[in-house]
């Protein structure tokens, strides 16, 4: 599919892993700019992307990459964007739009807000869509295609700007919304730092015990334990930032799950096997209307092709 005509004249990407790498696959295929200019932190991953041939120009320097962008995604960790945006305000261009794909969205406006110039946008943007593997091999053009990008602007920022985004989100394939910050960092608390926080403990729980053996964790993991270890294997300091920069929600949300888990424990001690059934038929619910959402398919266990198979 090609849109009749780009969206942005040129795009700056900043940082050039799974979801940079994606983007810029996605607006190459679509045509959304005439020019996409990219930067890496390591000449690795420069050469990589230069490789695949999903960004026009790589640079040296973010700022080299941004200089002539009229929108420039930071696609980095959470944690590098505060120095990110210093070094590439003096360069932006008076009408860009800076935007970014931050997983939290209030730590995020802190750190790149101070340094955005007048005359210059900032709209910060988190697609929900990706997932456990990282860099630029990992991307892929259909990863936003069918999934919710939100918005969370701020005040300086012009309504055409905020229009221009969204239409380039939808470009892409999703829908947006758009909320505070504050709100999408208790929503993304919820159905996404909490989950992944639960997967990191059980998968480090597991890998810990004294009577089962590390053979038999693996072995017999099809029962559930293989489902919470692909969210345990995504990046690591993608994911420390994450819980240093939405330490509040995240902290509240955990303390509503640690309440609701000792309530589960003593349904279980006392034998009390109509609340637990309940609970588990409530929760299938849930699971139906994500698939009724189109954001999963309803595929006999998450659609894996069975040992014996044939593809
Ligand atoms: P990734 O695959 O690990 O890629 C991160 C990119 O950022 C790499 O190109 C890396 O460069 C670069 N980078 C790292 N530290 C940097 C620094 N200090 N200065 C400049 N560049 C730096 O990560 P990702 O999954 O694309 O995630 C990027 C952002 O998207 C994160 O903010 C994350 O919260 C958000 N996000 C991720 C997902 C997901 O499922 N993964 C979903 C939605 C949003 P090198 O390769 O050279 O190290």
């Amino acid at each position: 599919m090609t849109s009749q005509k780009p969206i942005y004249e040129s795009i700056c990407l900043i940082g050039l892993g799974l979801i940079g790498s994606s983007i810029g696959l996605d607006v190459h295929k679509k045509n959304l700019a005439n020019h996409i200019s990219g930067y890496a932190r390591s000449e690795k991953t420069r050469q990589i992307a230069k490789k695949i041939g999903f960004v026009d120009s790589v640079h040296e320097s973010a700022a080299d990459a941004a200089r002539d962008a009229d929108l420039i995604i930071i696609c980095a960790p959470v944690g590098a964007m505060d120095s990110i945006a210093a070094e590439i305000a003096p360069v932006l261009k008076p009408g860009a739009t800076v935007t970014d794909v931050g997983s939290v969205k209030q730590a995020v406006i802190e750190a790149i807000g101070p340094h955005i110039p007048q005359g210059v946008n900032f709209v910060p943007a988190h697609p929900i869509a990706g997932s456990e593997k990282s860099g630029p091999e990992s991307g892929f053009a259909e990863l936003f295609q069918d999934r919710w990008c939100i918005l969370t602007p701020v005040d300086t920022a012009t309504p055409e700007s905020i229009e221009k985004l969204i239409q380039f989100w939808n470009a892409l394939g999703s829908s947006v919304e758009v909320m505070t910050a504050k709100h999408h960092d208790s929503v993304l608390a919820i159905t996404s730092h909490l989950p992944h926080l639960i997967a990191y403990s059980i998968v480090s729980t597991a890998s810990d015990l004294e009577d089962v053996t590390q053979s038999e964790v693996i072995k017999f993991s099809a029962g559930g334990f293989r489902d919470f270890t692909r969210i345990a294997a995504s990046d690591p300091t993608m994911w420390r930032d994450v819980f240093l920069t939405n330490k509040d929600a995240v902290l509240e949300m955990l303390g509503r799950f640690s309440e609701d888990l000792s309530a589960l424990q003593r349904q279980i001690r006392w034998n009390d096997g109509d609340a637990l059934f309940d609970l588990f038929t409530r929760s299938k619910e849930t699971r139906s209307n994500i698939v009724e959402a189109g954001q999963d398919t309803d595929a006999p266990d998450f659609g894996r092709i069975q040992i014996g198979d044939k593809e």
